[in-house]
């Protein structure tokens, strides 16, 4: 991981929260400590302690979007904001290991006391709320439900609350949003974890750069 004093720092663009939180021990076997907070700080740009190594900080979904113009060398992202990705821009990424981090499932939920699978035999239309279109719309062709979904950016778990849809399709992990919010989960879509993520050109010009913090990310990951 030596660095010439001429070459641009490798950038790995994170997200806050869960994702950031539990690449910080991956980062750390990689040798690499991070000198900012992104809880606590408003900087977009971290700098971590290898001069070699910078860290942006931007929303999930855009993690793909940064890391496939070049805007970014690598990054971590969900297995959810991949799939939906990879409907626009098919290919566009390499994505060389499953980190088996920020783990849950995507989950179809209802209110509780919504029998969905009665709706379901009865060939009923349902209103499906979800930021996962593609994976919504595949989910359900596959079974055979017909649904009309309903695109949102976030807090799902309103919309069968105020009569915005009947379902959603949304991240659980420990239950307790669903709990809180009396819906159920009554299906499971696909279990997620997230991915490193690398752009194709700079694996290619940056390679000798990037391999080291590829394998160390890989082997703390254990994968
Ligand atoms: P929980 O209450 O622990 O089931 O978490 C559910 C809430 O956290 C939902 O609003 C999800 O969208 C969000 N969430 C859960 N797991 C993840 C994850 N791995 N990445 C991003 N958001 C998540």
């Amino acid at each position: 991981m030596s660095t010439s004093p001429l070459a641009s720092p490798l950038t790995l663009a994170l997200s806050k929260g869960r994702i950031f939180e539990e690449t910080v021990p991956l980062l750390e076997a990689a040798g690499v400590q991070v000198k900012d907070d992104p809880e606590r700080s408003r900087k977009l740009i971290l700098e971590t302690t290898r001069p070699d190594l910078r860290i942006i900080i931007v929303r999930a979904t855009d993690v793909p979007t940064y890391v496939q113009y070049g805007a970014a060398d690598f990054g971590i992202a969900g297995r959810d904001v991949l799939y939906e990705h990879a409907a626009t821009h098919p290919g566009g990424l390499y994505q060389p290991v499953d980190l088996n981090i920020a783990r849950c499932r995507l989950c179809v939920a209802v209110r509780e006391g919504f029998d969905y699978q009665a709706a379901v035999r009865q060939g009923a239309r349902l209103r499906v709320a979800t930021k996962y279109l593609r994976a919504a719309r595949e989910h359900f062709a596959e079974k055979g439900v017909h649904v009309d979904l309903i695109k949102l950016y976030g807090s799902m778990e309103l919309a069968p609350l105020v009569g915005l849809a009947d379902a959603i399709v949304d991240l659980v992990s420990t239950g307790n949003t669903l709990k809180a919010n009396q819906l159920v989960a009554v299906e499971d879509v696909a279990q997620i974890s997230s991915r490193l993520i690398v752009n194709r050109a700079a694996l290619k010009t940056r390679g000798e750069a990037l391999r080291p913090y590829l394998d160390a990310f890989s082997h703390a990951a254990g994968a």
